[in-house]
């Protein structure tokens, strides 16, 4: 079914990749920029074209979707000479759909119209499963008619797409559901390591876990990458060590301590430190487990 909108995309890993394949297998026309070129060869097989830069990417399209790693990234993708909104037309929609901080949204918000265009912040979530199979939920700050140009894109990458409020909304509503996940991942392998500490038989405690209050979605999914001992990210750890730091810098900002984010994140960075970023997020349960292993036990 061919699509009126020329869309463009930036970023093809592990959530981009199924993002952009989405909207081609819907019959948007689409052009795709990664910094590592090599990432496009398969959309491009499969009818994509590729541009040399964000610029030439933007360049006639009439919608842009970004999900790049984080501020860094996504300021490389949207400005500069070769930056995006150097090749923009007016009136084009912006959808940067990475989480990111919500100062630098506003100051990117700031910029698009600059050029003429209004930017949704829309970060998802969902994870790598649900960028491939159109089942993202997208989290939108900016303007409610910018985000119904937007729709017909966003509903063959997504289930739903909420009109959260304002620029910057989004981003900071996804920080805070991050910094919940992030919280209870850091909790689950202190557990997951005194459940070992205290002798008991794990396959029983973490049914029982699972099966009872403690057991959010995350949780269970946590327990069964553990139990598998797959390390391949979805999610890699380095990404979530990242939302937890903007969410306690955004609260930080707010006036608010977020304590539970900075423990959280401690925990976080030992795996870290052990040069695990890459991997998937659960690897933290298993340095933890190292960690409180090696410590001795000491009375009050
Ligand atoms: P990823 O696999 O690490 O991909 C990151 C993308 O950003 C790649 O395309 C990478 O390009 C690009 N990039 C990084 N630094 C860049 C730079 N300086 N200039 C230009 N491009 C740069 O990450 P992901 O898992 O797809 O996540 C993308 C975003 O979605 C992140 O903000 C993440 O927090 C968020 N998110 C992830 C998940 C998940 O489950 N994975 C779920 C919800 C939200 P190269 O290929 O050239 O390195």
């Amino acid at each position: 079914m061919k699509q009126d909108l020329q869309v463009a995309f930036f970023g093809l890993g592990i959530m981009g990749t199924g993002m952009a394949n989405r909207l081609l297998g819907a019959g948007f026309p689409l052009t795709v920029y990664n910094r590592n070129a090599d990432k496009a060869r398969a959309l491009v097989s499969a009818g994509a074209k590729v541009a040399g830069s964000p610029r030439e990417a933007a360049s006639g399209a009439d919608l842009i979707v970004s999900m790049v790693a984080d501020d860094g990234a996504s300021r490389a993708i949207w400005t500069g000479e070769h930056g995006a909104l150097a090749g923009v037309k007016p009136g084009t929609t912006l959808v940067e759909c990475s989480t990111l901080s919500p100062v630098w949204v506003r100051e990117l918000a700031g910029l698009a119209a600059k050029a003429g265009c209004e930017l949704l912040d829309a970060p998802v979530t969902g994870s790598k499963s649900h960028a491939a199979g159109g089942e993202l939920n997208f989290l939108v700050g900016g303007n409610a008619a910018a985000l119904e140009r937007a729709r017909p894109a966003l509903s063959v990458m997504g289930r739903t797409a909420t009109h959260i409020g304002p620029t910057g909304s989004g981003a900071l509503l996804k920080l805070i559901n991050n910094f919940l996940c992030g919280a209870q991942l850091a909790s689950l392998a202190e557990a997951m390591a005194l459940i070992e500490r205290g002798g008991l038989d794990a396959g029983r405690a973490m049914e029982a876990l699972t099966n009872g209050a403690p057991g959010s979605p995350l949780v269970k999914i946590i327990a069964a990458r553990a139990a598998s001992g797959d390390v391949t990210p979805n999610f890699p750890l380095r990404l979530m060590a990242k939302d937890l730091k903007y969410a306690a810098e955004e609260a930080a900002r707010n006036g608010l301590p977020l304590e539970t984010a900075v423990t959280a994140l401690g925990v976080l960075n030992r795996a870290l430190q052990a040069g695990r970023g890459d991997e998937d997020m659960w690897v933290i349960v298993d340095e933890c487990r190292k960690a409180k292993r090696d410590r001795p036990i000491t009375a009050s």
